[in-house]
């Protein structure tokens, strides 16, 4: 009996089999060729290899708003 021997990752992903979102069993952590990462896992149910992509970078690329500091004063 040996639990947490292997280091796993909790994640859901979609199963294309049961039409619904699993969580991933076995998931194990992947990096893909374009330095991505993804987890690579089983469904609970059906067993069908799921695969979830979490991005490269710890933060996702937030879109640049542009702050506008030379807001012209309200002028009367
Ligand atoms: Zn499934």
């Amino acid at each position: 009996m040996k639990r947490g021997a292997e280091k796993t990752f909790m994640a859901e992903g979609y199963c294309v089999k049961c039409k619904a979102k699993k969580e991933i069993v076995d998931g194990v952590e992947e990096v893909m060729k374009n330095g991505r990462k993804a987890i690579k896992g089983k469904c609970p149910t059906c067993g069908t290899v799921m695969f979830k992509i979490l991005g490269g970078k710890a933060t996702p690329p937030a879109p640049a708003a542009p702050a506008n500091p030379t807001n012209p004063p309200a002028t009367t």
